[in-house]
């Protein structure tokens, strides 16, 4: 979206962020879109294209076909992997340190907030990288290989768990799982004690992370940054629509004025 395209950011935000002390942000796929990531519902051009993703992110559907999962899996991580931040997520790390109260929670499970400096990032939906054995579940970590992205393959059998020989799985959280407790835990506390929420390129159709939003008290201004409508509009103070690499970075330079 060229610079003149992005429309003023909505009333009220600015003047929110000024006097913010402890904002929450929760970020969504729509946060690493611009960094070449598709989001779930967003479709995208793949092998795996004729594959629903929400059907594939299952452990029930690990178990039924664990080469055909783990084939997906280890293309994402070699796409993440060769990925880079973009300026919103400088934009996100540099407020962080503008607001040394913000908490950052994300649904994703990539690691660009923190390749762009972001610290303590909350992983509601874990990280893709923390590989662990599905049988044992120790953690393992793999090599990534960038050839899993340059010449995908739609099946290929999860390593071996070096202790009991089962498969490896990723360190995402799975439809159906429960999210990592204490990133939960730390979320909802942030939630409650926010005097003010942003949130980021999510459609707010998952739980529990949607509902953090509705975890702060009625009087918290809430705002969305997306360019489209999602299922938490209808609950916020105000709209952006525009995009998360366009809209942060402004939304930094205006607070620096
Ligand atoms: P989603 O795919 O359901 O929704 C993405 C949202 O981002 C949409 O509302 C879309 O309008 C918006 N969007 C698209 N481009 C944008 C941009 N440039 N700037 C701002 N917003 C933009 O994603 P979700 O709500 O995060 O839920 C999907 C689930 O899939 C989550 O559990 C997440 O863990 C997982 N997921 C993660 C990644 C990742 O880690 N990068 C990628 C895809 C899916
Ligand atoms: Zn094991």
């Amino acid at each position: 979206m060229p610079e003149a395209a992005l429309p003023a950011p909505p009333l009220g935000l600015l003047e929110a962020l000024r006097s913010a002390r402890r904002p929450l942000v929760l970020t969504g796929a729509g946060m690493s879109a611009e960094s070449g990531i598709a989001t779930f519902r967003g479709g995208e051009d793949s092998l795996w294209s004729r594959f629903d993703p929400t059907q594939l992110a299952t452990a029930d559907a690990f178990d039924a076909d664990p080469a055909l999962v783990w084939a997906w899996y280890r293309w994402r991580m070699a796409k993440l992997r060769m990925s880079q931040p973009h300026a919103g997520h400088a934009a996100l790390a540099a407020l962080a340190r503008l607001r040394p109260g913000l908490v950052l929670a994300t649904q994703n499970v990539d690691d660009l907030h923190e390749r762009a400096g972001g610290r303590g990032v909350l992983h509601l939906h874990g990280e893709i990288a923390a590989t662990r054995c599905r049988r044992c579940d120790r953690p393992q970590a793999i090599e990534i290989d960038p050839a899993w992205a340059e010449r995908p393959q739609l099946r290929a059998a999860p390593p071996a768990c070096a202790v009991c020989g089962g498969p490896l799985r990723p360190g995402v959280v799975w439809f159906g799982e429960s999210p990592p407790a204490r990133a939960l835990r730390a979320a909802i506390g942030a939630a409650q004690v926010a005097d003010l929420v942003l949130v980021v390129g999510t459609s707010g159709l998952v739980y529990p992370a949607a509902g953090l939003p509705a975890a702060a008290p009625a009087s918290v201004p809430r705002y969305e940054i997306n360019p489209e409508p999602s299922a938490l509009s209808a609950a916020m103070d105000g709209l952006w629509r525009a995009q998360a690499g366009v809209a942060l970075p402004r939304l930094v330079e205006l607070l620096a004025q």
